[in-house]
């Protein structure tokens, strides 16, 4: 590991003052940072703890939000009651991520932060790696790209984004909270994350220094019948080959509105809009399903190992809707 100075600043502020040198990093749980360091992947002059800095806190506020301060675990926000009672689709998609260890120590900020899970990004012995060292080519284009993603890659990357419960938030229209040098403000979950076009290494709209302070998800009907479904190469401790985040509003046996989100296959949580809008309107039931999971591969791109994911991307919005569908 590179020698590294550690910062334990005492607030939000001081930690983006630090934060925003160039070579500084953040450290919140450590569960994905600790091992870009051991690994050398990252190589930080300055790590800047979190601990302290930001809240933890798990409200339900007064118009019915769900608020999530940065350093949430996600261990509590899945066992959260309110969580899982008004909101079941966050609490499902972090019960499946990593393990019960890990979940104990990550946050919520370093969960949405966390870098990809492609093998030539994480092996320091892999030259051609765009999103580690630009320029450099992509070893996974025409290397093993079994759990590459299909939507929205570029000739410079096809690497997924990781995190799952990002997809259920991306689906139920989640807001982050920031807080920078320049002052605070909000943008749409799914607006933080960028396309790798010909900048892998640049993966959100995040400036320098700038923190996660808090998520926040909007109270929609649709919340409450909401469902995560992940489909992996094994039972437990496992990143996505794919899953999707589907929440329903049913009235009178029709779908009045839908949202729907699939992980491991893009390279950001993808929400699918032409296929919540082969559900809106439509009976609730598995003719409409059907239907509407042909659209999740619109503008799918696939490579030689990954050519069964589009066939099983629209298995798996089908299952998501049933099982989402069919509940109370
Ligand atoms: C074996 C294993 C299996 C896993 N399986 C899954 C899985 O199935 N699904 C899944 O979703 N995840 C999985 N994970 C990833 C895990 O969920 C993440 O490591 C964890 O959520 C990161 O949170 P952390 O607080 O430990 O972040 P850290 O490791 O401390 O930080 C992660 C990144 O976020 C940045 N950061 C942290 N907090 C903030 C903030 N508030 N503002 C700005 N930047 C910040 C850090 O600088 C760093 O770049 C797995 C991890 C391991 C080790
Ligand atoms: S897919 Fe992206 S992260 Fe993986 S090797 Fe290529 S450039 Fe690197």
């Amino acid at each position: 590991m590179h020698p590294f100075t550690l910062e334990r600043p005492d607030d939000a502020v001081s930690a983006t003052r630090i934060g925003s040198a160039p070579a500084a990093e953040y450290i919140a749980g450590g569960t994905d940072m600790m091992q870009l360091l051991t690994d050398e992947i990252r190589c930080p002059e300055y790590l800047v703890s979190l601990d302290g800095v930001l809240d933890d806190r798990i409200e339900v506020l007064s118009d019915g939000s769900l608020r999530l301060g940065a350093a949430a675990k996600m261990s509590d926000i899945a066992a959260d009651p309110d969580v899982s009672a008004a909101f079941p689709v966050i609490a499902e998609a972090l019960l499946l991520s990593a393990s019960g260890q890990v979940r104990n120590m990550a946050t919520i900020g370093g969960n949405l932060l966390q870098r990809t899970r492609c093998p030539y990004f994480r092996d320091p012995g892999v030259q051609a790696c765009n999103k580690r060292s630009p320029g450099s080519g992509c070893a996974a284009m025409n290397g093993v790209n079994r759990t590459s993603a299909v939507l929205g890659v570029s000739k410079h990357c096809i690497a997924t984004n990781a995190s799952d419960v990002a997809v259920a938030l991306v689906a139920l229209g989640a807001e982050v909270h920031l807080v920078g040098p320049g002052g605070e403000r909000i943008i749409r979950l799914d607006d933080l994350y960028r396309a790798p076009g010909d900048t892998p290494h640049i993966e959100t709209v995040l400036d320098s220094g700038e923190l996660i302070t808090a998520v926040v998800v909007p109270p929609t009907p649709t919340a409450r019948r909401s469902y995560y479904l992940k489909v992996r190469d094994r039972v437990s401790f496992e990143f996505a080959l794919t899953s999707a985040a589907v929440a329903l509003e049913i009235q009178d046996g029709s779908i009045r509105e839908a949202r729907v989100a699939m992980g491991g296959v893009g390279t950001k949580p993808w929400r699918l809009r032409s296929v919540e809008n082969a559900l809106n309107g439509r009976a609730n039931g598995i003719d409409t399903y059907l239907n509407a999971a042909e659209y999740a591969t619109e503008g799918a791109v696939t490579r030689a190992g990954n050519q069964f994911k589009p066939e099983l991307m629209k298995r798996t919005v089908v299952r998501a809707l049933s099982a989402a569908g069919g509940r109370a």
